[in-house]
């Protein structure tokens, strides 16, 4: 399932522009507003990095706060005193800020009623926390928030370190430019069937690193929808429905038999990899599953270890045993079973004590920015540590920076995924990249 997320944030990554237009000066704004908003805007903007707006109520904090932010080179730093008066400053002016620091606790308008206000708005920027209401509440407002276009880049309790700050500060993206999103792909039973038919799927492949050497360990085979409409689809807008109307069974029988054969491919080629691949519970179900899985692979001469099958619980397991059953088969067959967004859902502690796993994969949620966070940085820590003893392999999905790879590498994961190694990419664009990693490699990996 957070295939299908990383997909959707996938397609809207894409869609930011490459460059941020010009923005208006702000120190002529904030001289034009008056009230309790003055600016702190001594050059020119460089492209690259964000105008940031620091709102907070107390004034004293507001200054050591731009203070700090220009002695590390943002030298676009306006200030709000109050939510009204950032209120006015974003009617005015939406273009000029990416990032807004935004403290919680404030008389008037409080920073949740602000978040909320912003989030309903075409803004499109970024949003930190900065408060000093401890870090568990600033969560429970950021999930409040999830779902709008605004993006929230983290939390931090004030005063703000230097180096958590400029952490969560390189994650800044630029504003989505404020297009209206287009109503859900809906797809029927029949489209799905077609599809089938006339096979028009296609798989791209997502790369898996080892974080000890920073080799490539393998490739996760992600499948998308070439629709002869739409276009390329992501799986987050047929999956459900291919389980639904039983579409699911061939779907995924096409997936297997193209990713062990692109795994032949590899293998031929040289490159010894390991080769993941997503199972639908509903495939599970089927009692002849296993068998006819280890029969695809033994026709296609690919080995059962180097295939992993990843596995997300997504519904409850149903009172019937055949999944289990289909999974105890797989593994007797020494095929790779990796428990999928491990911590959400039905991926719990349940299902690593009932199924043999051989392979965990934290969910990016608990991944993504850890080492600042001090409430997913534990249950990381605590997940690769169960995993360990119990003799599994851990990967971590979600890594987006270079921070991220290093704090994994400290704690002792073993494999990592995401868009700091890699975009799920198409068969062919995969040599260009292994180039480019092997460039890069050297410098990850020193130490
Ligand atoms: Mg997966």
């Amino acid at each position: 399932m957070m295939n299908q997320v990383s997909n959707q944030r996938d397609s809207m990554r894409l869609r930011y522009p490459d460059s941020l237009g010009e923005r208006s000066n702000a120190t002529t704004l904030a001289a034009a507003l008056g009230g309790p908003v003055f600016v702190v805007d001594r050059v020119a903007a460089p492209r690259s990095r964000p105008g940031i707006l620091l709102l907070d109520d107390d004034p004293f904090m507001l200054g050591v706060q731009s203070r700090m932010l220009l002695d590390m080179g943002y030298p676009k730093v306006s200030t709000a005193g109050s939510a009204e008066a950032a209120v006015r400053m974003l009617q005015r002016e939406k273009q000029t800020f990416d990032v807004i620091l935004c403290d919680l606790n404030m008389p008037g308008m409080d920073g949740i009623e602000f978040l909320q206000i912003l989030n309903a708005s075409s803004f499109g920027g970024n949003v930190i926390l900065l408060s000093g209401e401890g870090v568990r509440i600033m969560h429970t407002v950021q999930k409040l928030l999830d779902g709008g276009r605004m993006v929230i880049l983290g939390v931090l309790e004030k005063p703000a370190a230097r180096a958590a700050l400029r952490a969560m500060l390189d994650c800044w993206r630029p504003l989505i430019a404020a297009k209206p999103v287009g109503p859900a792909l809906l797809f029927t039973e029949l489209e799905l069937h077609a599809a089938n038919r006339e096979r028009q799927w296609v798989l791209h492949y997502q790369p898996k690193v080892d974080l000890k050497s920073g080799e490539l360990a393998g490739m996760e085979a992600l499948v998308r929808w070439n629709h002869p409409e739409h276009g390329l689809v992501y799986p987050d807008s047929f999956i459900g429905m291919a389980e639904d109307c039983g579409a699911i069974d061939a779907l995924t029988e096409w997936v297997l038999q193209e990713a062990m054969a692109q795994l032949a491919r590899s293998h031929g080629q040289g490159l010894r990899i390991q080769m993941a691949i997503n199972l639908s519970m509903e495939n599970l179900r089927a009692p002849d599953f296993a068998a006819r899985v280890g029969t695809l692979a033994r026709d296609l001469g690919v080995s059962p270890q180097d295939v992993m099958l990843e596995i997300t619980e997504s519904r409850l397991m149903s009172p019937s045993p055949a999944p289990l059953e289909s999974l105890v088969r797989l593994r007797m067959q020494r095929f790779g079973l990796s428990i999928d967004d491990f911590g959400t859902g039905h991926s719990s502690l349940a299902q690593l004590r009932d199924v043999p796993f051989t392979e965990l994969k934290v969910d990016r949620g608990f991944v993504t920015g850890a080492r600042h966070n001090q409430i997913i940085r534990p249950i990381l820590e605590g997940s690769i540590g169960i995993a360990k003893r119990m003799g599994m392999r851990v990967v971590a999905e979600g890594v987006e920076t270079e921070d991220d790879w290093h704090l994994l590498r400290e704690i002792d994961c073993d494999l990592v995924q995401g868009w700091f190694i890699g975009r799920p990419m198409a068969e062919d664009e995969v040599p260009l990249w292994l180039e480019q990693w092997e460039l890069r490699r050297p410098h990850l990996v020193e130490s």
